[in-house]
């Protein structure tokens, strides 16, 4: 085999991994070629391969000599009806809830999503602004792929092949009244009748402007749900609706029920672009619809309401559960047990009063959540600016005023505060009065 890579010269025993996803590529009836390492481009000449595929001996060979190799697949009657959906960071909103109602098999990649579906029928190639439809005679870069810039092809949710559907009437009009089919218009199999002029929907592509009811998407999971799993027997309350209503409601936000669709909390939207909604593990988090497809957690949301951001902040696993707590306090469905500290004097400035309120808060639910707690708690400027809702300069001469006066004291210079640092603050004892 004529084999064009510069990469192949030493040979090495194959990745157990890449020889699983071969294994299971073929097993799927799909046809797969070696790209070069780290690259979209193919290794060896693949049209070829059309008529006659690669065995698995012969793969073997490629990811023997250099296991780095990406790995292409070949779209349609080749590989059994495969075809991708390739869609970028920002899809329309119907396409976001078409797919969000008919789940299949889908790769996280560099830039956004490749959908893999099947279709019985031979479809055209199809460009559309926000991406395309990958569907004969080219093929796409598969797991464990990895894009030049770095990141790898990584199937979402460790979801299955055999999970691929055959590709929804919904979608497939969806796609074909919007697309412009690739090349000539001679390239395109008249007799596959899916020609872009073969639907007319009425779709103008938008949502209902009053309301939208979609099916709990069941079959996801948002891996950034794990962090959950911190509050132990309180996990609960993350997965009970009346509580994740209650707290929409606590930001006025009228919504009765699940996978109901209200004006996204953070965003300026015309129409209603985000939903409550509940994954495979019961997790019940915002799914924002707008731009992209975006999945926050409950106190994602409430802490960048609040804080009145412009974007949702993405939290640490701690930094949500100490928010979450907050939620549920604040809603009323639990009480902070109370803690002794040193009352300020009346003369203090508001920022000083904010920060210390806002510490002696933390150690509060930090109680909650761990009763054997020491009164002290890492706190970062970005931290303590969005906790107290001040300004940097605010935060940090309050903390100064309260270190100089013995209300505070540092524990620790810096400690490790997920992938960052932070100072460990704690509150002075003595003199201390009961809350
Ligand atoms: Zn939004």
């Amino acid at each position: 085999m004529n084999v064009s890579t510069d990469n192949m010269v030493y040979h090495q025993p194959i990745d157990v991994n890449v020889l699983n996803y071969l294994t299971d590529y073929l097993d799927a009836g799909f046809n797969l070629f070696p790209l070069k390492e780290r690259d979209k481009i193919p290794a060896i000449k693949w049209k070829p391969l059309l008529k006659k595929p690669l065995t698995i001996d012969e793969l073997k060979q490629f990811y023997e000599t250099n296991p780095k190799l990406n790995i292409g697949i070949i779209m349609g009657p080749t590989s059994g009806g495969l075809i991708v959906l390739d869609v970028d960071h920002s899809p329309p909103e119907q396409l976001v809830f078409l797919l969000a109602e008919n789940p299949t098999a889908a790769v996280q990649t560099s830039r956004g999503r490749h959908y893999y579906f099947r279709s019985k029928k031979k479809l055209p190639n199809l460009n559309f602004n926000w991406g395309e439809l990958r569907s004969n005679d080219v093929y796409v870069v598969a797991p464990p792929s990895i894009h030049p810039n770095g990141i790898r092809y990584d199937f979402l949710n460790d979801c299955h092949l055999n999970e691929i559907v055959e590709i929804p009437d919904a979608i497939l009009k969806f796609l074909t009244t919007r697309g412009s089919v690739v090349g000539k218009r001679g390239n395109v199999n008249p007799d596959s009748g899916l020609t872009s002029k073969s639907f007319k929907g009425n779709s103008k592509g938008k949502l209902p402007s009053n309301e939208l009811i979609y099916p709990l998407l069941g079959n996801y999971t948002v891996s950034r749900d794990s962090p959950y799993s911190l509050l132990g027997n309180f996990g609960n309350t993350y997965k009970d609706p009346e509580i994740a209503l209650k707290v929409m409601r606590s930001l006025g936000i009228n919504v009765s029920k699940l996978g109901e669709a209200f004006r996204c909390p953070i965003h300026e939207d015309v129409n209603p672009s985000a939903a409550l909604w509940k994954g495979k593990n019961g997790t019940i988090m915002l799914h924002e619809f707008h731009q992209g497809d975006n999945f926050w957690t409950l106190p994602e949301m409430y802490a960048s309401y609040i804080c009145h951001k412009k974007e949702f902040m993405k939290l640490s696993k701690s930094q949500m559960v100490e928010w979450w707590i907050r939620v549920l306090e604040n809603i009323g469905h639990i009480q902070l047990p109370t803690i002794k500290f040193k009352p300020l004097p009346a003369n203090v400035s508001k920022g000083t009063k904010a920060t210390y309120e806002g510490f002696i808060y933390l150690i509060r639910i930090r109680k909650f959540y761990n009763q054997n707690e020491a009164e002290e708690a890492p706190f970062s400027w970005g931290f303590a600016c969005d906790w107290c809702n001040f300004t940097k300069p605010t935060i940090q001469k309050g903390l100064k005023w309260l270190l100089a006066n013995g209300y505070l004291e540092k524990a620790k210079d810096a400690i490790k505060c997920g992938k960052r640092e932070a100072a460990l603050y704690k509150l002075k004892k003595e003199g201390c009065f009961l809350k």
